[in-house]
């Protein structure tokens, strides 16, 4: 039986791109969007996506995701590559002052989750 393979072209040089799940597709060409076509990248999230996605959540996002508990905050923040986690880490946790006690310690949870991730890679 043949295997039905998630595909996609690249918008901006025409590379092809194949894949077996449809996450593993999206990885791929965020991938190749990022090493070949960054200048690109960084514009059109410059052009009005501040709001922040999925796999870029905002600070915002992620305290709406503690307030509703670990299971969501992870779910959110697990799949964030490095770099980005940084960043979110350290501006994230300029707000635990302001946290509610169970809140930071959702908070805490995550970062001890995401550390030893980050580790493991
Ligand atoms: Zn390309």
């Amino acid at each position: 039986m043949k295997t039905r393979m998630f595909t996609a072209k690249c918008s901006q040089c025409g590379h092809r791109f194949r894949a077996y799940t449809r996450a593993g597709l999206l990885s791929n060409i965020r991938e190749h969007m990022w090493k070949y076509h960054r200048k690109w990248m960084l514009a059109r999230m410059k052009a009005g996506r501040l709001a922040g996605t999925a796999d870029n959540p905002t600070v915002g996002m992620v305290l709406t995701a503690i307030a509703q508990g670990l299971p969501v905050a992870l779910a959110l923040i697990r799949l964030l590559r490095k770099p980005r986690w940084d960043k979110l880490e350290v501006a994230v946790s300029s707000f635990e002052p302001y946290m509610k006690p169970e809140h930071r310690e959702i908070w805490q949870s995550i970062k001890a989750v995401k550390n030893i991730d980050i580790r493991r890679r």
